[in-house]
């Protein structure tokens, strides 16, 4: 199984880049944060386990996470090749995703740094809004639905996400940089990440992203 890896801080369009990307790269988009939501709507024991991490806007544990993302990646096809958003975030998810790919004979296709400023990612996290029922993403500004508040692919209210409230956008802003940033100099160090301006249309950041890979 072989793995493209996109890293960015929260609100930097990891999952609006990923959506874009899954048909060009033929790659399974895998995002840590949706498995882990899906898991606490579930009530499965690592949702109740990741619960209170993230309505605090912290990191869960990465034993927590690191068994989802192996045994989903494990399980899969051993050709598939998989687009992973939001994980690894720490540099022992990291080692841990490297071990897991090695054993598979994969090989890391690439890593991806999106680049947005502060300013801009609080801007975009606060004007976020997702759909409880397909997960589409949408910006009250800058990418809204058709019909205000309405998703445009199902019909569903849109809502924002719990931890898009600005206390919790002002942690996870903090966590990213003390924990994730670590591990951005980790992959920088290897000689193993390119850095894409995240400021553009979606189609836009897609396009630098598939240009970066190349
Ligand atoms: P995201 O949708 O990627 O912003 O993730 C939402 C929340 O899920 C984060 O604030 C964390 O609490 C948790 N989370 C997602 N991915 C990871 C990860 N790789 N390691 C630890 N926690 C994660």
């Amino acid at each position: 199984m072989d793995a493209i890896i996109l890293l960015g801080a929260p609100g930097s369009g990891k999952g609006t880049a990923a959506s874009r990307l899954i048909a060009r790269l033929g790659v399974q988009h895998v995002s840590s944060g949706d498995l882990l939501r899906n898991a606490v709507k579930a009530g499965t024991p690592a949702g109740r386990e990741a619960e209170g991490f993230m309505k605090r806007g912290e990191l869960v544990p990465d034993e927590l996470i690191g068994r989802i993302i192996a045994d989903l990646l494990t399980s899969g096809k051993s050709g598939a090749k998989y687009l992973l958003d939001g994980f690894p975030r720490t540099v022992a998810q990291a080692e841990m995703l490297d071990r897991v790919v090695a054993q598979s004979g994969g090989r890391i296709l690439g890593t991806v740094l999106l680049d947005v400023s502060e300013a801009i990612l609080v801007e975009r996290l606060a004007g976020r809004r997702v759909c409880p029922g397909c997960a589409a993403g949408y910006h009250v500004r800058t990418m809204p639905s058709k019909v205000s508040g309405v998703c445009d692919h199902c019909g569903a209210g849109l809502v924002q996400r719990s931890d898009d409230t600005p206390d919790t956008v002002r942690n996870r802003l903090s966590v990213f940089s003390r924990q994730t940033a670590p591990l951005i100099e980790w992959y920088g160090a290897r000689k193993a990440l390119v850095r894409v301006d995240g400021v553009g249309s979606a189609d836009e950041v897609a396009e630098r992203i598939i240009q970066a890979l190349s």
